[in-house]
């Protein structure tokens, strides 16, 4: 890569280590905040409202996957009637993505604790849904200000969750590594990104809690790569098939060895820093192993999809055009798709 580049990055506290928690009240006095709304499963939040006390002025207990927009409108409703002046989600990008969807129409500040590795906390990205349909927006203002990174909230999590999860994280900076704006400082994020999930992943499927650590680190990492990058075809699918009621991490970890192998001709550094990540000449089969051996889901129908819904998402695929390092045909889509639906092995090239 020629040295030449824009890199733009948001400013925001970040707070790694474990009982990183017991200092959210400081954190939320730094940002001169007096009445937050709290987001978040009680099981995960319980602890963060102890030590908020006062703080706390509305909880919302059960965030909705893909913020489905009367959700949201209910939320910052509850927030306005609370005078709240900030609001706190924990919880996965569930919980994250909802407190955006405040933000945007309160323009408060927002605290995420994130517990697991989607990555939210630490993007612009907005997104909320309407019958079916999510859209989804950059907007500088939504972003958390502070995370708090807390290695034994992750630690909880149960293997079918923190390994797709961990996956997810992976597929952002997966995508970074090829994207038309990546620089030298998102190659080297990316990079160490997936190396820290590929050494979590194990840990996670054998519910060692120290791996929750790794996990985390690498999803902050793979966090900046998506608040710093254009996605590509990847992402493109699993936004699709999101739409189409797949759940969001587990589409992720079934599909991302298949478009690495349809890319990966095409985007050869890329290429070259999965498999040195993976450690493997052959990135896509490392990757599609490395899950098979966790027992990750690996196939898009046992998630639910039926086949002849292929056909519906290569037509959403191809309607809007994006960037990619290889061209995206209608046949080439179908193909990936049909292998992915079908579990089959990703044809590397
Ligand atoms: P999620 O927040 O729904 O969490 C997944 C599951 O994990 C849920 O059942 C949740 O209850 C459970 N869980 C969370 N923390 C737990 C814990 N500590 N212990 C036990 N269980 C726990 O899903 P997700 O995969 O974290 O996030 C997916 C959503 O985030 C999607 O809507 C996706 O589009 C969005 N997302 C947005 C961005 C962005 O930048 N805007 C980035 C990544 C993901």
């Amino acid at each position: 890569m020629s040295l030449s580049f824009t890199h733009d990055q948001l400013a925001r506290r970040v707070l790694f280590h474990a009982g990183a928690i017991d200092q959210l009240g400081a954190e939320a006095d730094r940002l001169g905040l007096k009445r937050l709304l709290l987001i978040g499963r009680p099981r995960y939040a319980r602890r963060v409202q102890e030590i908020l006390g006062s703080r706390v002025a509305a909880v919302i207990e059960d965030p909705v996957m893909h913020v489905p927009a009367a959700q949201a409108a209910e939320a910052g409703t509850r927030a306005a009637e609370a005078s709240a002046d900030g609001c706190i989600a924990v919880g996965g990008g569930s919980a994250i993505g909802l407190a955006k969807a405040v933000a945007k129409s309160q323009r408060h500040p927002v605290i995420a604790v994130p517990t697991t590795y989607s990555g939210s906390e630490m993007t612009q990205v907005w997104g909320t849904t309407v019958d079916g349909v999510k859209t989804t927006g950059r907007d500088p203002a939504i972003a958390p200000r502070t995370v708090v990174y807390d290695p034994r909230l992750t630690a909880t999590l149960p293997a079918d969750v923190a390994v797709p999860s961990a996956v997810n994280a992976m597929a952002h900076a997966v995508e970074a590594l090829w994207s038309p704006d990546r620089n030298p400082m998102t190659d080297l994020v990316a990079a160490e990104g997936i190396r820290a999930l590929v050494r979590a992943l194990p840990g996670l499927a054998d519910g060692r809690p120290e791996a929750s650590g790794h996990a985390l680190y690498g999803a902050w990492l793979c966090g900046i790569c998506l608040d710093s990058t254009t996605m590509s075809l990847h992402h493109k699918l699993c936004h699709v098939l999101g739409g189409l009621g797949l759940p969001h991490a587990q589409t992720h970890t079934v599909v991302l060895p298949h478009v690495v192998a349809y890319n990966a001709g095409h985007a050869p550094e890329a290429a070259s820093a999965i498999g040195t990540a993976v450690g493997s000449d052959h990135p896509a089969t490392a990757l599609q192993d490395l899950t098979r051996s966790l027992a990750a889901p690996s196939s898009l129908c046992e998630l639910g999809m039926t086949e002849d819904a292929i056909a519906r998402a290569v037509d959403l695929i191809m309607a809007a055009p994006y960037a990619n390092p290889r061209e995206v045909t209608p046949d080439g889509v179908q193909n990936l798709l049909w292998r992915a639906w079908a579990g089959a092995t990703v044809a590397e090239v």
